[in-house]
């Protein structure tokens, strides 16, 4: 009986080495498919400087997490996370507060636009996730009142868990949506309102910007979850404060509210735990077995990438593999 569980348990833990995949080859037949998608959807114009952005490009990446990268099409080059770096900043918050930051913001899917005003107000100001715009500016104020010098230290934070000190904000995407982020300038000030943002509107606003702003290529991007994907296993010791239980946590925040009111429908054609960006990036974890990051500026009506929908759909439908 031991024995079998004890095989069990090895055949898990070495699973994907064993595993007859060829994921060179499907990442190849993905990006053959999504071709058809390439003129579907829109950039997101409602930052100017996201629409100078070529729409037509496609990448993607996957790291094996017992080594093994594969990747096709444009994944060297940087785009903007937008809220994907909201994982960063929950991970950055949790692992200084812990589970304290729940009584501010909540974990349940919104249902809602991410940017959508009319939920916070009949909820009293509490975002129903970190992963909304009003969840992530409660997120940003949270690391605003910790950090001696928040924008320094968040990116610091980040090339340490993605092991690169290549990372950086991007001043102009970061100026541009604060010129024209009246909506989220009016989530901020009803959070205000509502007793839920502590700091200066404006300061806060001013880090959550930059937080979105933050540039990554697909394989940076998809080395940066192995974290995610290995439940802190690849973490730096700089960066051990953060536990396996938070990381565990995490990822079930993105399995259920990773795609705003597109979530049940990523869970639903996918299967993993993942989060998006109106910059046209997707990325997603397979927990143990690999992290992987999709990038297509053009986006569907919820604001997530439509050649990097179907690029995850395809790949977990190919592979035959999902949490599920
Ligand atoms: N910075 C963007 C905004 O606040 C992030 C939204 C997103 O990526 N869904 O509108």
């Amino acid at each position: 009986m031991k024995l079998f569980f004890l095989a069990e348990e090895l055949s898990f833990i070495l699973g994907s080495k064993f595993e007859n995949v060829d994921y060179q080859k499907i990442l190849t037949e993905v990006f053959e498919e999504v071709q058809s998608f390439k003129e579907q959807g829109k950039i997101a114009n409602y930052i100017p400087e996201l629409a100078k952005v070529n729409p037509e490009q496609f990448g993607m990446t996957l790291n094996l997490m017992n080594g093994g990268d594969y990747s096709v099409g444009i994944v060297d080059e940087k785009f903007s996370l937008q809220s994907i770096s909201k994982v960063f900043s929950l991970t950055l918050a949790l692992s200084i507060k812990g589970e304290s930051i729940l009584k501010r913001v909540g974990v349940e899917p919104s249902g809602d636009p991410f940017n959508s005003l009319i939920q916070l107000e009949y909820e009293n100001g509490i975002p129903r996730n970190p992963f909304i715009n009003a969840g992530a500016i409660v997120i940003a104020d949270i690391l605003y009142s910790e950090l001696d010098n928040p924008k320094i230290e968040f990116i610091e934070f980040i090339r340490k868990i993605a092991d690169n000190k290549n990372i950086h904000y991007n001043e102009k995407v970061a100026h541009s949506e604060y010129e024209t982020g009246s909506r989220n300038a009016s989530l901020a000030y009803f959070l205000k309102s509502a007793g839920n943002l502590q700091n200066d509107v404006a300061k806060v606003l001013d880090l959550y910007f930059h937080i979105c702003s933050v540039e990554m290529s697909c394989d940076e991007l998809a080395k940066a979850f192995h974290i995610y994907a290995n439940h802190g296993v690849s973490l730096p010791v700089t960066a051990q404060n953060i536990e396996k239980s938070q990381i565990k946590r995490i990822n079930a925040i993105m399995q259920t509210c990773g795609f705003y009111d597109e979530s049940g429908q990523f869970s639903f054609l996918v299967g993993l735990p993942g989060k998006s960006g109106v910059g046209g990036g997707i990325v997603a974890i397979y927990p143990n077995k690999y992290s992987v990051a999709a990038w297509s500026p053009r986006l569907n009506d919820k604001g997530n990438s439509v050649m990097g929908m179907k690029a995850l759909e395809l790949l977990t439908s190919k592979s035959g593999l999902s949490i599920f």
